[in-house]
């Protein structure tokens, strides 16, 4: 099956798996999107004898149908190695009746190390495959853990820069020194003076600004994106929901067939869509929850069928899903449709100038079979965080801990008895500050390292080698910027 790729607002054209991940983002805006769904070529029980990258190669060969054998293992065998702290790449942990897929084991110990340890690697052979010859520089906006996960996988990467913007202020302490101290010949790190939306829309008039584009090819540039949007970060994620229901199989925890359930703690839709995808191509999936938190448009949204950013934005604990546009949501709004790119570009129109849209029934129809939305307020995750920690010691982030309890909430609502996978995205380290606090019932003012050595104390976890690494270096970026210099800013960094 040759998949090819298609915008989610014109469906006219179609382009190679390797042109979309080039490319990021389509002309016009919208996504890309596989004009079918392929399915897994091995039946699970076999799936569930190979090794991360086995099913790694499997998933991925399904969606990069351009791509050799060659290339496409000399990417996996790239990205997957001993940059994870433990062989599986992605373990998962049983605690009380539930499974938690701990995606934090890469090099910046949160999940965007899934995907992001191999973009630098589709990318550049993505580049070749296509006659590019110009430098590749990476845009990206990030609320906290994409732009670390970027910059480790980007930096000193020949034929590549990156440039990541971050909200000043809108991050955690230990994820604004990890960027800070990025070192590499070809990485730019900046604060903006807003939030992480403000970051992200300046991104994505960068990269629809014709007239800038056009000025950094004639000098021998040409942008990308690694943000979630891009297919090439998509689909690696669909790897770890075939892995972790593999996992199960071959522990006999579950029996080929069987159904079961993933709670996702959810931003920009892109760790749960690639959820959806993994159950496209075959794996049995009962409900896909979808957990926010105070930034709750994602639960209203799967609740009353209107999606409506016009609200307070709110700073949580889990900076990463602090969220009002949830960009990745537009691909599951274009199949809800039916692929009907028209349809969908007049729904993203109407965000883009009232800020809502609304579905209609059958879209609806279409998006309750599998998905159900939740949410957990700060005070939810603070005492999910102590409860577990209480009667299990294990210690989990703050964004694990809002799926977790709204997995809490969901079983205690529907007494869904199937089994439940719960997407573990950070290590309790990254948010040491509010996970700590939580356990011991008060925030302590003491400084973010103090309290990262008695978090390791009391959850007896050993503190990551990311971790380790910033506790002395140097700050290498300190650049601040308004939202409006941001291109300006970028014209400095390529020395336009
Ligand atoms: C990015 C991130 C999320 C949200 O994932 P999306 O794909 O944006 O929905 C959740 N938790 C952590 C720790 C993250 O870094």
């Amino acid at each position: 099956m040759n998949i090819q790729y298609k915008s989610t607002r014109d469906d006219s054209k179609l382009f190679s798996a390797s042109y979309a991940i080039v490319k990021g983002l389509a002309e016009d805006g919208g996504l890309f999107m596989p004009d079918q769904f392929p399915s897994l070529e091995m039946n699970l029980d076999d799936l569930a004898k190979l090794d991360y990258k086995g099913i790694a190669y499997e998933v991925m060969k399904l969606f990069f149908t351009d791509f050799t054998e060659e290339e496409l293992k000399y990417c996996i065998e790239n990205a997957y190695d001993s940059k994870f702290d433990t062989p599986e790449i992605a373990p998962l942990a049983s605690i009380e009746g539930a499974y938690y897929l701990e995606l934090f084991h890469g090099s910046t110990i949160a999940f965007k190390d899934m995907a992001l340890s191999i973009l630098p690697y589709l990318m550049t052979v993505s580049a070749k495959k296509n006659n590019i010859n110009e430098e590749i520089v990476i845009l990206t906006a990030t609320s906290g853990d994409t732009g670390k996960a970027a910059l480790a996988g980007f930096a000193d990467v020949p034929g590549t820069r990156i440039c990541v913007f971050y909200p000043k202020g809108g991050v955690s302490v230990i994820q604004e020194k990890q960027m800070v101290t990025q070192v590499g010949k070809n990485v730019k790190v900046i604060g903006i003076k807003g939030n992480f939306d403000d970051a992200q829309t300046g991104v994505k008039n960068i990269f629809g600004d014709k007239e800038f584009n056009e000025l950094i090819n004639a000098k021998g540039f040409r942008f990308s994106s690694a943000n979630s949007i891009n297919i090439g970060r998509l689909i690696p994620q669909v790897v770890y929901y075939v892995y972790s229901y593999c996992t199960l199989l071959k522990s006999g925890k579950i029996e080929e067939g069987d159904p079961i359930n993933f709670v996702v703690p959810t931003g920009n839709f892109g760790n749960i869509l690639a959820g959806f995808f993994a159950q496209r191509i075959g794996i049995p999936v009962h409900k896909l929850v979808c957990a926010s938190n105070d930034n709750k448009v994602l639960f209203d949204f799967f609740n009353t069928a209107v999606y409506d950013r016009n609200r307070e934005f709110i700073l949580t604990s889990s900076p990463s899903m602090d969220i009002l546009i949830s960009s990745n949501l537009e691909r599951l709004i274009y199949l809800s449709c039916g692929q009907d790119a028209s349809k969908n570009a007049s729904l993203m129109n109407d965000l883009k100038t009232e800020g809502k849209y609304s579905l209609t029934e059958d879209m609806k129809k279409f998006i309750d079979q599998l998905f159900v939305g939740g949410y957990a307020s700060t005070e939810m995750v603070d005492d999910r965080i102590k409860e577990i920690y209480d009667e299990t010691g294990y210690v989990m982030d703050t964004h694990t801990a809002v799926a977790s309890a709204v997995y809490k909430k969901y079983i205690n609502d529907t007494k869904d008895d199937t089994t439940s996978v719960i997407v573990s995205t950070a290590s309790p380290y990254k948010f040491t500050r509010s996970v700590l606090g939580a356990i011991e019932g008060k925030k302590s003012e003491e400084e973010d390292f103090v309290l990262i050595d008695r978090l390791n104390a009391k959850s007896k976890m050993p503190i990551p080698k990311a971790v380790e690494e910033i506790r002395n270096a140097a700050v290498l970026h300190d650049t601040v910027c308004e939202i409006s210099e941001m291109k300006s800013e970028i014209g400095k960094f390529l020395g336009l």
